[in-house]
């Protein structure tokens, strides 16, 4: 690790800020010191804030049937080989009412953009499951709405909104994505959700098809200037069915490199350590907890979801990755001095 590198570390932790220049600087100069480096200092960061504590999330993935044709998704629309489904607002609260028998106190609700969940089945669902369990808090990641429908939802309940940004660069935006989707809108729709009070997650892939230097440097000066109470980021991975599966999947270590930039840059951040880094290697969520992260999802959906729910190639539903395994996953963490802690977790 060069000097300079190691100096705009310094910065970077007095002033939680660089230029895009120096982002781009900082992951050029990506080497496997720099990356111990700015573990090693991430997880100080890590500790003032929060100790030891990993949060985790039960997620359900509720429906696989969306109407965009993002190109890396596995469940895009265009994708006839993908074997649709769609959990009832009934088995849905079956999956919150095991999630909270096993100590989970949040739910995110994901899925594709699936025009059955509209405002009036949405609504009813998030105030049942907020009246069952007022201990809990609910996350929705369910794509982009209008901001009067956000509105509804938050005032049914709903605490926080997870909805990458998938990629800073508006030209990045557009390759990934149908004409139908646009870079503006997805920021039409961050925006809206932070103003209307939720906690907001946004994110992106590493190594997404034409994903650049540049690009990721504007992905960290994003999140430095829109301050998400949470970033979700793993690595990309091919999906046989899509026009990228030939393409490699992202780097596990530079997606950890990553995650400890982004703590340095937001101390208090909820950073997951993703289903694509434990997907992509045995011990990956581990190195990205220690790396800085400190969420970790565990998936609530029924068996058949899960094996349906196939965003890409081999997604992990096995062993730690599944919510009953939680004791499991305490072990887990326990190995590497991390501490799961049965809490909403909200940001600090
Ligand atoms: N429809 C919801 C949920 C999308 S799935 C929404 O739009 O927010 C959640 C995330 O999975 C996406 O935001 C995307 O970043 C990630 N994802 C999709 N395909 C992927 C792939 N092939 N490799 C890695 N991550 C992928």
């Amino acid at each position: 690790m060069t000097d300079r590198i190691r100096s705009l570390f310094n910065t970077l932790i007095k002033t939680r800020t660089l230029k895009v220049s120096e982002y781009k600087e900082l992951i050029e100069g990506y080497s496997p010191d720099a990356r111990e480096y700015a573990a090693a200092l991430a997880l100080l960061e890590k500790e003032k804030v929060y100790g030891k504590a990993v949060f985790i999330r039960g997620l359900i993935e509720i429906s696989n049937i969306c109407k965009n044709d993002c190109r890396y998704c596995g469940i895009r629309k265009s994708n006839h080989n993908c074997s649709r489904y769609r959990l009832t607002p009934e088995e849905i609260l079956l999956c919150c009412e095991r999630g909270h028998e096993l100590g989970f106190r949040t739910f995110v609700l994901q899925g594709g953009e699936d025009g059955y969940f509209t405002d009036g089945v949405l609504c009813p669902l998030i105030e049942e499951i907020k009246r069952r369990y007022p201990d809990c808090a609910v996350t929705l990641s369910l794509g982009e709405r209008s901001r009067e429908s956000y509105e509804k939802l938050y005032g049914a309940g709903a605490d926080r909104y997870l909805l990458r940004h998938e990629t800073a660069d508006p030209n990045h935006y557009a390759l990934l994505h149908p004409s139908s989707l646009s870079y503006s809108e997805r920021m039409r729709c961050l925006r809206d959700l932070k103003d209307i009070g939720y906690q907001v997650g946004c994110g992106f892939m590493v190594g997404s098809p034409g994903q650049t230097v540049d690009h990721l440097a504007k992905d960290l000066k994003f999140i430095e200037e829109f301050s998400p109470h949470m970033c979700g980021i793993g690595p990309f991975i091919p999906h046989k069915d899509t026009e990228y599966k030939d393409c490699s999947a992202g780097s596990v270590d530079l997606t950890c490199y990553l995650l400890s930039i982004i703590r340095l840059i937001k101390p208090a951040i909820l950073l997951p350590a993703t289903t694509a880094l434990g997907t992509l290697e045995e011990n990956g969520r581990e190195k990205g907890i220690l790396s800085g992260a400190n969420v970790v999802m565990p998936n609530l959906s029924p068996e058949d979801a899960k094996a349906k729910y196939t965003l890409y190639n081999n997604k992990l539903t096995k062993g730690a990755e599944s919510a009953e395994a939680l004791e499991l996953l305490k072990e887990k963490m326990a190995a590497i001095g991390a501490e799961i802690v049965c809490a909403r977790g909200d940001a600090k």
